[in-house]
């Protein structure tokens, strides 16, 4: 997911009361919906003709119809799951169709995908993907036809509210209520069939609002470029976005899945000092070593004492206090700690194939990740977990942490793609590292399986082209 994502979506009927409506909203303009979409090689020629208006900012005039296009999706529908043949229908004005190559696997959908939870609408899962632009609404300004586009788990629009106020990891197209989640495509019945989270991704096709497409101009493969719809993404954002690290500062990074490994990877790029990595499961520990981390600990080992360890290990080097040094009490202000703390562990939402950690539900890592920031240091927070957590409140008030609330770990899409792009490129960061196997849409149910049993990384679903 999104750091914070997954099936939370406001926008999915599903998991609200709203009803869904439908039919497609009707667009916003003199034109007629089919003149308003373009589509393949009348689609090109239509913009080439029209590209100055374009650059002036007119709306292009749009030919053809997406509407009948056929294809295959991984649909949840009544108690089950399974790839349908659909029927795309007309877009919006504003909306972006995108033939998708990969769409990366986010542990917060794997309850969505292999459970068997009434839908009341049928839903393509997922939240993010990565493919080629076939047609767009007549509108649509950022993208043009053939242009090779992530589609981001969160929208930047630049205009709203939360946009201009420096929080676009909120735009609010991603807020309740932002956009509509109309009906995308029919089944072979006619019942309209909706995208998680206005993006979906386990599909042949997305359709996409303009706010959440972010063009690609890069010869990476697609598989990487689908990381950073999402997990991939989040784990670097989570080092340099809200408090980028600085050169020698100490990390501790909860939890080494692919967001956390991406974090890892990011903390190195920027010469943090000490990468501390807390997970329960080997493999995983060794990977977050293979990648950078300098200190690996397993939360099941002396669990009590593990606050008071990593404390240590990210202490001053002295405790002359004249000499730049620091104290080693405290009481409920603890001095010693990280100076940025990543959790990125979270809760179970199926008992794990692998080495199972100190507490299902993910609030110990969280209460320990708190626990280590340093009084001034950051602490983001990317995971999901499920019931309440209390702080002391004085400590709470007083201890000068920076806590971030890390939806997407804060980024803005359009500015943060294209820098994680780069130093991608450049080799500072390597996100096939991540990806621990490929997979065909018939075989999403089994992609999931192993990211519910914690037995592989980042898994991508790809699509051939
Ligand atoms: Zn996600
Ligand atoms: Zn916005």
């Amino acid at each position: 997911m999104i750091g914070r994502g997954g099936e939370r979506m406001p926008t999915n009927p599903n998991e609200t009361d709203a009803a869904p409506r439908q039919e497609a909203s009707e667009p916003d303009t003199a034109l007629s919906r089919r003149e308003m979409l373009m589509i393949g090689a009348s689609g090109a020629a239509a913009l080439a003709t029209n590209a100055l208006a374009q650059d002036r900012g007119a709306p292009a005039v749009a030919t053809g119809s997406v509407a009948g296009l056929p294809f295959r999706a991984f649909v949840r529908h009544g108690t089950v799951g399974e790839v349908l043949d659909l029927e795309l229908r007309d877009i919006g004005p504003t909306q972006v169709v995108v033939r998708t190559r990969g769409s990366c696997g986010c542990y917060t959908i794997t309850g969505s995908v292999l459970g068997n939870t009434p839908m009341r609408v049928p839903t393509i899962p997922n939240h993010s993907g990565m493919g080629v632009v076939e047609a767009v609404g007549a509108q649509v300004r950022r993208v043009r036809v053939g242009d090779r586009v992530l589609v981001s788990g969160t929208p930047w629009c630049g205009l709203c509210k939360q946009c201009l106020s420096g929080t676009p990891e909120w735009c609010n197209y991603l807020a309740p209520g932002g956009v509509p989640n109309d009906p995308i495509a029919s089944m072979a019945d006619g019942t309209g069939v909706i995208e998680s989270a206005v993006i979906g991704g386990l599909s042949e096709i997305i359709v996409a609002y303009e706010e959440y497409c972010v063009p690609i101009f890069s010869d990476l493969p697609d598989v990487e470029i689908a990381m950073l719809g999402d997990t991939g993404a989040v784990g670097i954002a989570a080092t340099s976005v809200y408090d980028p690290v600085q050169i020698g500062q100490n990390v501790v990074i909860f939890g080494a899945g692919p967001i956390g490994l991406a974090a890892v990877q990011g903390a190195r790029a920027q010469s943090a000092g000490k990468i501390i990595v807390v997970e329960p499961v080997r493999y995983r520990r060794e990977k977050a070593l293979e990648l950078g981390a300098t200190t690996v600990l397993d939360p099941n080992d002396d669990t009590d004492t593990l606050v008071e360890r990593i404390r240590d290990l990210c202490a001053a080097r002295t405790d002359r206090l004249e000499a730049g040094g620091q104290t080693r009490g405290g009481g409920g202000f603890v001095m010693r700690g990280a100076d940025l703390v990543v959790e990125a562990s979270g809760l179970e939402r199926f008992p794990p194939a692998v080495e199972r950690g100190p507490d299902p539900t993910g609030l110990l890592a969280l209460r320990q990740a708190w626990e280590v920031t340093a009084p001034g240091g950051s602490l983001v927070t990317l995971a999901v977990q499920t019931g309440d957590i209390a702080f002391p409140a004085s400590t709470f008030c007083l201890s000068g942490k920076r806590i971030y609330g890390g939806q997407m770990a804060g980024m803005n899409v359009m500015r943060d793609t294209e820098r994680f792009i780069t130093a991608i490129e450049n080799g500072a960061i390597d996100m096939s590292e991540l990806v621990t196997s490929t997979r065909p849409l018939d075989e999403v149910k089994e992609a999931f399986q192993s990211v519910a049993d914690r037995t592989e990384l980042g898994v991508v679903i790809t699509f051939p082209s």
